[in-house]
């Protein structure tokens, strides 16, 4: 059976192009400037392997002009130009790339790179577009050709006059309504900020005549409108150039004008990889913390460019979200982009640069901790949360790139330490990594848990973050040494008991019983303390839940009802447990009482809230009487 051609609807396929491919109207503008790119590109192949040709990079440019009294906008270039036979097909076949048969046919793979390969983004032009008129001149010929067109209803070709080769691409723009605005686009400031946005490294000068306000020659009041054309893009991008030409302040220049903070960013990544996937990219870490850095308005991502063209404003795959502060883009020739360029393909190309690119950003962050502690400890301030988050999130898949960059306060070095200094300056007989959590080093200084371990001489780090504790539980262990909490279980430090008859352990165990019954449903049990040394009594906790993941926990909207298991530890070598000894002989109702202040002063201490405060402080004045 002979087989039937597909045939298209052309209209339809028109209609679909230019209503649902973009989102973003604008865009037009980098497709045309994109073909008159790929045209000059063409007249630089043609001239590499023809010797009688000469490719004068001085003559080739693209320009665009506004025409506000007839609402037309131009886009003209001086490249290769088209044949009345092109012209019918590039234009007359959606669908049909020109350039992309041109890169074929020529085996192009290196440096200059064409950008057109579907061969559907002329047709944007009629998102904003009444008529598109095309007058072309191919490189070589003596006749001008004019193709038109108002979309739905097909298009003409004819003869038409042109001096030089090279194309001129003319959009009547459509009317304004009520509810769309085309006339934006015949503002010079708007056109000059698209060409900005997309096309800023279009590797050929764009021109514009730009229209300005200028104080009239002798005068120092009046202004007159002055216009000139002006280049209005930088053509070489920064990241193309040799990283040896460039100085700190090019790098720093860029990061203001790409607006990427108003900081000077404290460190630069400039990174050109040739490989299974080539690109380049710069990454900046910033000094300072955006203001929206801990909102959920905040979007993390790097600007996204194919071949130059920018293609995406935040790509947000290209960053882990523990980096989420890194500031930047990435260039590359290898992406497979969809059809409208505002998506990737898919993402085997992104993804082994995410990869690539997280670990450049990690060893910069190592050598900063390295060689600039101040710097680093400058930077872990403003991002060190958002590390931890890291750390915490995805069940700790991420706990081995990021547990060394981490930094917390220490009690012995009175400074920031790492966990491997921790570590290396661990006495052999220390079982564990000590820390203890409050709401700031001072409080955490004054916490009577960590007299044991203190007066051991061991290091403790301070915890004042609310996600400090969590990070550790996800990490359980650091070179093996398990983490453990001044405040938790056994604590591995081994204390000399007193001597003490069996008779005196009798009673103690009967006192404490006591008191226990007092704090039913408060605390799981009341024992003799074997870290406090001056304190009279303290809180610890048993088990998975520490009493500060319960505070926090409790602030959150879920796990309402989460409780630590708590312990009263008394100081047996206190005077106070004197007297409790002895009110536990002679009267129970201030053995009550005894036991009720220890408690509200142990929840105080913890920085808890006193379970009834009226009667904590009637109970004070009882003893005072
Ligand atoms: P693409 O650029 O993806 O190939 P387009 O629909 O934008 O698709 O353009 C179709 C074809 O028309 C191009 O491949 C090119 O051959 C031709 N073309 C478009 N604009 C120009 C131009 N300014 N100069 C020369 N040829 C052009």
């Amino acid at each position: 059976m002979a087989k039937k051609q597909f045939k298209a609807e052309s209209k339809r396929l028109l209609d679909l192009l230019v209503n649902s491919v973009y989102t973003q109207r604008e865009i037009f503008l980098r497709e045309l400037i994109s073909n008159a790119s790929d045209a000059i590109d063409k007249m630089y192949y043609k001239a590499l392997t023809d010797e009688s040709l000469s490719f004068d990079k001085g003559n080739f440019f693209i320009k665009v002009t506004i025409d506000k009294a007839n609402r037309i906008l131009t886009v003209s270039d001086t490249g290769i130009g088209m044949t009345r036979e092109e012209l019918d097909d590039n234009l007359g076949i959606i669908a049909k790339s020109g350039s992309m048969l041109f890169k074929n046919e020529n085996e192009l793979k290196d440096g200059h790179e064409i950008i057109g390969q579907f061969g559907v983004g002329f047709y944007s032009a009629f998102m904003v577009a009444d008529t598109v008129t095309v007058i072309s001149k191919a490189f070589g010929s003596d006749e001008a050709f004019m193709w038109e067109s108002k979309g739905v209803d097909g298009y003409t070709i004819k003869p038409s006059a042109k001096d030089s080769f090279g194309t001129d691409v003319i959009i009547k723009l459509k009317e304004s309504t009520e509810d769309e605005n085309f006339d934006e686009y015949l503002e010079q400031y708007r056109i000059r900020s698209i060409i900005k946005k997309y096309s800023d490294f279009i590797s050929y000068p764009i021109k514009m005549d730009i229209t300005e306000s200028r104080l009239k020659e002798g005068s120092e009041k009046d202004y007159e409108e002055h216009t000139e054309e002006q280049i209005v893009n930088s053509m070489v991008p920064i990241w193309r150039r040799n990283k040896n030409e460039l100085k700190q302040e090019d790098y720093e220049n860029f990061y203001a004008e790409k607006h990427y903070g108003f900081d000077k960013p404290l460190r630069h990544i400039h990174i050109s990889v040739e490989g299974a996937v080539s690109y380049n990219a710069i990454l900046f870490i910033p000094e300072n913390i955006p203001f929206d850095f801990y909102t959920k308005e905040y979007e993390k991502g790097l600007e996204l460019y194919s071949s130059g063209v920018m293609i995406m404003n935040k790509c947000a795959e290209l960053l882990p979200d523990y980096f989420s502060f890194v500031k930047g883009m990435v260039d590359s020739e290898d992406l497979s982009l969809n059809i409208s360029r505002e998506m990737l393909q898919h993402d085997r190309q992104l993804n082994l640069i995410a990869k690539n690119i997280k670990t450049k950003i990690k060893n910069e962050l190592d050598t900063l901790l390295k060689n600039e502690r101040e710097k680093y400890e400058g930077f872990y301030k403003s991002f060190g949360r958002q590390l931890k988050y890291g750390l915490y999130g995805e069940y700790g898949r991420n706990k081995e790139d990021l547990q060394d960059l981490l930094l917390f306060y220490s009690s012995t070095e009175k400074k920031m330490v790492t966990f491997a200094e921790y570590v290396s300056r661990m006495p052999e007989e220390q079982k564990y990594i000590y820390y203890a959590t409050g709401e700031s080093n001072e409080r955490i200084e004054k916490l009577p848990q960590t007299e044991l371990v203190a007066d051991k001489g061991y290091e403790i780090l301070y915890f004042t973050d609310d996600v400090d504790e969590f990070v550790i539980k996800m990490l359980h262990t650091y070179k093996e040494k398990e983490f453990k909490s001044v405040a938790g279980g056994d604590l591995g430090i081994e204390t000399e008991e007193k001597e003490s008859s069996d008779a005196d352990d009798e009673k103690q165990k009967a006192l404490f019983t006591k008191m226990k019954d007092f704090l039913t449903g408060k605390v799981s049990d009341v024992r003799a303390s074997k870290r406090l040394k001056k304190h009279p009594v303290c809180l610890s906790s048993e088990g998975e839940l520490s009493i500060e993941m319960e505070k926090i926990l409790k602030t959150l909207p879920t796990n309402q009802d989460v409780k630590a298991n708590k312990v009263l530890e008394i100081n047996t070598n206190h005077e106070v447990f004197s007297s409790l000894k002895e009110a536990a002989e002679n009267d129970p109702e201030k053995l009550k009482l005894y036991t009720d202040l220890l408690y509200n002063q142990a929840l105080l201490i913890e920085g808890l809230p006193v379970n009834d405060p009226v009667d904590f402080t009637n109970n004070i004045c009882k003893i005072m009487k």
